[in-house]
């Protein structure tokens, strides 16, 4: 049996709520279900609502390491870490170094700006070996 528009029509409608192609082809007549499919499919209704609403998220953006690990940075890449070396995703800068840095130019530029706020004072240094 062909495909009138009549049955086309009643394809679509069925399709639209939710029922399975094998209940469509036997509501139908004279289809297989794979018939049903492939017509649905040619018809662009492959996309149809599932009767569970679903929400569909959006896949969660894969949040690449940037920059290199220790086993392929060289001499010439910036050795500037990035994250917390405990953590496997911890990197290293990886870009070209400026010349006679060891860090490329961003990093080199915060390496020098870098407030000298780390001073160990005298008072640690004693509380240290207390
Ligand atoms: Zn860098």
């Amino acid at each position: 049996m062909g495909w009138t528009d009549e049955r086309i029509a009643r394809l679509s409608e069925l399709w639209g709520t939710g029922k399975s192609a094998s209940e469509i082809a036997e509501i139908l007549g004279g289809v297989t279900r794979n018939a049903v499919i492939g017509k649905a499919h040619r018809l662009g209704l492959s996309g149809r609502p599932s009767p569970i609403k679903r929400r569909e998220a959006p896949p969660a953006p894969v949040v690449e390491p940037t920059g290199t690990t220790i086993l392929s940075l060289t001499e010439r890449m910036c050795r500037w870490p990035i994250g917390d070396p405990r953590n496997p995703g911890f990197r290293f800068c990886g870009r070209s170094i400026l010349p006679g840095h060891s860090y490329c130019a961003e990093h080199a530029a915060q390496a020098y700006q870098a407030p000298k706020s780390r001073r160990v004072s005298s008072e640690d240094t004693r509380t240290a070996r207390a």
